[in-house]
């Protein structure tokens, strides 16, 4: 197993649940990646919508992958519980906040699709999305129950304690720098020492370097950044996310947000090409913070970071077979804390011998995408133009 992420920490758990001897590679520490610095929202289903499933992988695939999407958020509640992962997770639902009237048909019909599937989705009009979230910025919004939240390092450090427990041999500060074929199946190289291993599972997703630069060419890697503020005053807290619920956006360019437990606001969003904790670099996300909550305006903001989510040209993740008993599990798009400790758990069934008819999400090969090299200034463009629609949708609400 290489990288300690929560594909790569489920993944390993799940695998030696089933009985497996696990290794686990971790070029820095459990968590350390995207897993130890995300919003913490849990986040069900895909990006596309469940009839968009259908058309694309027929009907009963389809189904399979959206009950994949939709299940994704209970594995983790269960094994927090299971666990007793301190986490400080709460299941109280995520709301895609719509940003002008033009995102809202596209929320109605995504509602339609889900409560046809038997899922307690409901559309909240303009004032009930003010009630729930504390700001008046939105027009609509679409309240999924299964969503909730859970403090990402925490959870990252739980799971890794669950895998030692069942038996993985986890090792930190141990860069995979090589992978060969061996006659019995591969040799992982690190800097003090190596691992064979009849399978191997890559579970570096934003942060795969050249390690397997297949792998690497396949995948889209953005930054996203994020602030806290100091923990908020009681007044604001019961104005601001009072529930608890979470939230991001339909913007191109989304935003997302949410209260963790001891009370400070979390804004994200996506930020300059590269991570940075140069404090200048995070003015648009504080211009958002400020916009969403005007009356924070006051709070000391006292943290400021960012790291990278990995992006498919088709939104969808992918399992990529990239040798005989090799695969990787990748591409979340911004929704991993659920997909990918779901993910975590098929790549351990691949390595078990599942055969690909039997999961939801079929492996494939990697796809290294074309003009891989040239995609900073690409997106740097395509930034400018997603964040002037966003404005102009916006303001048309
Ligand atoms: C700022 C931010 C906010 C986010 N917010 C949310 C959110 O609210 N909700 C949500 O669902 N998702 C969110 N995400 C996305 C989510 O965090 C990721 O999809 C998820 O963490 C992916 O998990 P992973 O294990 O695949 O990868 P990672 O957590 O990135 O782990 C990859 C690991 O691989 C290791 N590694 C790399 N190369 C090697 C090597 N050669 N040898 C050994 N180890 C190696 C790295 O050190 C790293 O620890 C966010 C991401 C970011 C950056």
């Amino acid at each position: 197993m290489v990288g300690g992420g929560f594909t790569g920490l489920s993944a390993a758990y799940h695998a030696a649940e089933a009985g497996s001897e696990v290794v686990l590679v971790e070029a820095a520490e459990p968590g350390w990646g995207a897993a130890g610095r995300n919003g913490g929202q849990v986040i069900p289903g895909f990006k596309l919508d469940p009839d968009d499933l259908d058309r694309r992988f027929g009907e009963e695939l389809g189904r399979r992958l959206t009950d994949f999407g939709a299940t994704a958020p209970d594995l983790v509640f269960e094994l927090v519980a299971k666990h007793a992962i301190d986490c400080e997770a709460r299941r109280e639902g995520w709301v895609h906040a719509v940003h002008g009237r033009a995102a809202l048909p596209l929320e109605e019909e995504r509602v339609r699709q889900w409560q046809a599937r038997g899922a307690a989705l409901e559309m909240l009009d303009g004032d009930q999305v003010a009630a729930v979230l504390g700001t008046d910025a939105y027009v609509a919004g679409l309240l999924d129950p299964r969503g909730g939240w859970l403090q990402p390092l925490a959870y990252a450090r739980g799971l890794a304690r669950a895998a030692q427990s069942a038996g993985v041999s986890l090792h930190g500060m141990s860069p995979a720098t090589r992978i060969d074929r061996r006659a019995d199946g591969w040799q992982i190289a690190t800097p003090s020492g190596s691992v064979t291993a009849r399978q191997v599972l890559i579970c570096t997703n934003a942060y795969s370097n050249t390690l397997w630069p297949r792998l690497t060419r396949s995948l889209i890697p953005v930054t996203s950044f994020q602030v806290a503020t100091e923990p908020l005053s009681d007044e604001l807290r019961a104005r601001i996310l009072p529930k608890g619920h979470v939230s991001s956006d339909t913007r191109r360019l989304l935003r997302y947000f949410c209260m963790t437990s001891e009370g400070r606001l979390v804004v994200g969003g996506r930020g300059h090409s590269r991570e940075s904790d140069r404090r200048e670099l995070y003015a648009h996300i504080v211009a958002s913070l400020h916009e969403l909550y005007p009356e924070t305006a006051g709070a000391r903001l006292e943290y400021f970071w960012s790291g990278r989510v990995a992006l498919t040209l088709d939104h969808l993740p992918k399992i990529s077979e990239l040798g005989p008993g090799m695969w990787s599990g990748a591409g979340y798009n911004g929704r991993g804390v659920a997909m990918a400790t779901a993910m975590g758990r098929l790549l351990a069934r691949c390595a078990g011998g599942a055969s690909a008819d039997s999961l939801p999400l079929r492996p494939t090969k990697a796809r290294p995408l074309p003009f891989h090299g040239l995609r900073a200034p690409a997106i740097g463009v395509a930034v400018g133009w997603k964040r002037l629609l966003d404005a102009w949708e916006a303001r048309r609400r």
